[in-house]
């Protein structure tokens, strides 16, 4: 059985550009730790050859293995897939485009070294959108509040975890989940370090705005109830004022006559649409929860490994 200290996942989704020179980076990133490891490459339903790649890539590498989706899961799910396979004492988890530099892994690995259990990363001086990077500055602040766990960066996937936590990550069953997130629910203790960011060189982001929507839900729903918490909050508040309003308008009716009351319609129209518009935010985010309720009570895997390159290595050690 092969048994390395440290094992890398990386999920890869159409980077066929980056790829020689990732695996390459990766290789030599690990071998300055002095540990055993092994490189685990997901490909989660390549179109452009990636696939391929990562084929000549296990077989020409002993450490080297490759864990084929049969079509797109999103990255998350890959990653799922990579830390399944995965047999290293400490996992880590980076980005296949380069902008997470392999080069930070003898970093992580040493901090992962004193015992702690989840290593997170603080990107500086992020090369990403303006829209990107407020849009994350929103959810790391969301995060840290509902969680009330302390730290900076949710978005960024070079992390480090524990065998322990990934052991416990796997136990979970539910089919959208956010990963860094779900690590922090077992960790024992966290740590957080300072990364470079490099801009994408080659290809486009893989993550379109909807996706990006769909992965901000993932994040929020996966993490607590606390929205359906505030949802009735806010509902209530919403009433509250409503009622008030109400009363403020009955008294102005009174003093003023009924014709003045009339010209009140308008204003009346108003405050239904605030309620409509409450209401509607309200059953949407139920029906998100009902979604995944509906998903995970159908209980389908979260993906399909077709194949696994490099399979027959696992007998020797290494
Ligand atoms: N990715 C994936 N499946 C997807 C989308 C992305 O495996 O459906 C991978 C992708 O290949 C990359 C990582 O997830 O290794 C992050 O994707 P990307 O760089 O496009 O995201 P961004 O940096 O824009 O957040
Ligand atoms: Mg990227």
């Amino acid at each position: 059985m092969r048994s390395p200290e440290l094992s890398v996942v990386i999920p890869v989704y159409n980077e066929r550009e980056t790829l020689p020179e990732l695996i390459e980076r990766c290789l030599a990133a690990c071998r300055t730790t002095g540990r055993s490891f092994e490189l685990i490459l997901v490909d989660d339903g390549s179109r452009d050859g990636s696939r391929e790649l990562i084929g000549q890539a296990a077989s020409r590498h002993n450490e080297v293995f490759g864990v084929i989706l049969n079509r797109n899961y999103g990255q998350h799910a890959a990653v799922f897939a990579g830390l399944e396979q995965s047999k290293g004492s400490m996992v880590i988890t980076l980005d296949a485009d380069l902008q997470n530099p392999p080069e930070e892994i003898p970093r992580l690995v040493a901090e992962m070294a004193k015992g702690v259990d989840v290593v997170g990363t603080v990107r500086e001086n992020r090369q990403d959108s303006f829209f990107r990077k407020s849009a994350s500055a929103l959810i790391n602040h969301l995060v840290r509040k509902t969680t009330g766990v302390m730290m900076h960066d949710y978005g960024c996937m070079l992390r480090g975890y524990s065998r322990s936590v990934v052991n416990a990550m796997l136990q979970c069953r539910e089919s959208s989940t956010f990963i860094p997130i779900l690590a922090n629910g077992f960790a024992a203790s966290t740590a957080e370090i300072p990364v470079k960011h490099a801009p994408r060189e080659t290809g486009k982001s893989k993550y379109s705005v909807f996706k990006l929507i769909s992965l901000q839900f993932d994040l929020l729903t996966s993490m607590s109830t606390y929205p359906l918490r505030l949802l009735s909050f806010t509902g209530a508040l919403v009433a509250a004022s409503g009622i008030g309003f109400g009363i403020f308008l009955m008294v102005l009716r009174f003093l003023y006559g009924a014709r003045w009351a009339a010209e009140g319609v308008f204003t009346l129209f108003a405050i239904l649409f605030v309620f409509i518009g409450a209401q509607f935010i309200g059953l949407g985010l139920l029906g998100e929860y009902i979604g995944r309720i509906y998903n995970d009570v159908r209980g389908r895997p979260r993906y399909f490994i077709q194949d696994i390159y490099g399979k027959e290595k696992q007998g020797n050690d290494g």
